[in-house]
Parts: structure tokens; sequence; C-alpha cells
């Protein structure tokens, strides 16, 4: 069973800016990590191939630096990693991304399953795995919790559904998205992490793609952020800083005057 897993980096939450002007995230110079709910999607891909054999590809699509989430990947049990990476895919939006993905995953060519993310914790649409879905004509489950049995050219599948669960056969290829129930994602091992740091990452560009620029990056993004507001803080906070056993003790102290003071105990 050959499997392609599209995985997105995104930046450690704490560090999310946003360009006010541009509308977009500030990325450069923030610690980046493979979006925590694809290493659901990863784990459950490389449980299928230990089961079944085949191969597992990984997909990017993102800046140079992205290939270290790739290599991670591999380090964790995925076979070939591909990088979608050129200066005309900058300012996809969700439209764009999955069409440039769902144009890569067409040169993969032979596949029998598309395993990604629920959603992204920087983006957050939950919406590039039914694009690529809808783009490649694949049948599509959503929100899926476990694989219960994969057959010669089908897959059933239970997922996760506000009344409870559903369970669905689909024909193969077919493209899944999966929730965290599906999998306890695994730690790289030193053997995986060997063979990343082997593994070459080809660069896919739109160029070797063949692909149209009007459908790429800012030009092929129907989505135009009009205006960015923050939340505001309503309720400022005090930190209290607990140091060593005495430091705690004086927090403690503090805390209990706080509660006082506001007539709370
Ligand atoms: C006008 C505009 C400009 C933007 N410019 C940029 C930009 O320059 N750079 C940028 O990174 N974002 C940009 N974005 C944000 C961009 O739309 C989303 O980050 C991107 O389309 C993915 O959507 P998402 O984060 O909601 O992913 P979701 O749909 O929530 O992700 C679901 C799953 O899809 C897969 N997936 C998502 N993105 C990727 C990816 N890139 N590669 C492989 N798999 C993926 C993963 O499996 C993931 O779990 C822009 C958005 C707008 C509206």
């Amino acid at each position: 069973m050959n499997i392609v897993i599209p995985i997105k980096q995104v930046p450690e939450t704490s560090d999310v800016k946003m360009d006010k002007e541009k509308g977009t995230m500030i990325r450069d110079g923030v610690q980046t990590v493979i979006n925590p709910l694809d290493l659901y999607a990863l784990e459950a891909g490389i449980e299928l191939k230990e089961k079944f054999g085949g191969k597992i590809t990984v997909i990017t699509m993102g800046p140079p630096s992205a290939v270290k989430a790739l290599k991670e990947a591999v380090s964790m049990g995925c076979d070939d990693a591909i990088l979608l990476s050129d200066k005309q895919f900058a300012g996809s939006d969700t439209w764009a991304t999955s069409y440039t993905l769902a144009e890569a995953i067409k040169e993969i060519k032979d596949y029998d399953l598309v395993v990604a993310g629920e959603r992204a914790t920087d983006g957050d649409t939950g919406q590039v795995g039914p694009g690529i879905a809808a783009w490649l004509d694949l049948p599509l489950a959503t929100y899926v919790s476990s694989i219960e049995s994969v057959e010669d050219n089908s897959i059933v599948v239970e997922r996760l559904v506000e009344e409870g669960y559903q369970k669905l056969k689909l024909p193969l290829p077919s493209l899944l998205t999966v929730v965290k129930e599906i999998s306890n994602p695994r730690l790289p091992t030193l053997r995986g992490k060997k063979r990343a740091r082997a593994t070459e990452v080809p660069v896919y560009t739109a160029e070797s793609m063949d692909l149209d620029s009007d459908s790429l990056g800012l030009n092929g993004s129907p989505t135009k952020v009009v205006k960015i507001d923050f939340p505001k803080v309503t309720r400022g906070g005090v930190k209290v800083a607990a140091d060593g056993e005495s430091g705690a003790g004086e927090a403690v102290d503090r805390l209990i005057d706080f509660l006082k003071e506001k007539e709370l105990i």
C-alpha cells in the first residue's frame, strides 16, 4: 500500500505573530515544528505500511527550511520526501495550497491512499485535505478516528461525528483526514535519524511541475484578507515568580493576600 502524507511546518504556537499590513503570518526567524496534528497522520500511515507493506511519501509545501519537517517524518518511518518550494507558491491560500499539493501528488502517480491531518495549528481551516481530494477527484473521509480494515481495493474507516461514530467503506485510492484518536505518534529512532540524514529531498518547483503561475501563490488565491484584528485583553494578570522553596512560600502568601483583598476567601 503506497501512501502519501502531506504535512505542514508550523510556528510553535506561542510564537505566532501577524503582519497587520499584509494580513499574513510572520514566519521569518520563528521556531517551527511539524504541525502537531500531522504526527497522528504520520503514525497512522506508518502503521498501515508495517501491516501491508508499500512505502510512504511525505510532502510539504513551504520554504527551503521545511526540509527539516520532512526529515523528521523520515526519521519516524517514512520512506521518501518531497519539498514543494518556489517563490511563486508564496502567499497561497487554502485553494492554491491544495491545488499545488494535488499537482505534486499527481506526479507521484502510484499511490493508494492520502492521509492528511485534521487541520493545521496556524491556518486552522481544515480545508487543505478536502481541497486536495477535490482537485484529485478522490473519495474523502474526514475526522477519521480509526482504520478498521483494508481490502484489495477498499478501506473501511470510522469517523468521529457529533452523534458518535460513522463507519464508511471507501474505494482506493482515497483521502483521509485524521483526528488524534487514530494513533499514538512514535518518536524518531536513532536509526531513523541516520536514514533521514542520508535521504535526498527533491524540490518541486512551478517550472518542474509545469504549473501555470496564475493558479499559484497570491495570484491563484481567491481569499483576500481585508483586515486583521487582535482580541483585546480585557483582564490584566499578575505574574508571581516562585523560585526555590522560599520563593514558593512567598508566592503562596501573595496569592492568599490577593484572594483576601478581593474578599474571595
Ligand atoms: C491571502 C493569504 C496569504 C497567505 N500566505 C501564506 C504564505 O505566504 N505562507 C503560508 O504558509 N501560508 C499562507 N497563508 C495561509 C495559508 O492559507 C494556509 O496556511 C495554508 O493554505 C494551509 O491552510 P491551513 O493552515 O488552514 O491548513 P489546514 O487545512 O488546517 O491543514 C489541514 C492539513 O492539510 C495539510 N497541509 C496544510 N498545509 C500544508 C502544506 N503547506 N504542505 C503540506 N500539507 C499541508 C496537512 O496535512 C494539514 O494537517 C495565506 C493565507 C491567505 C488567506
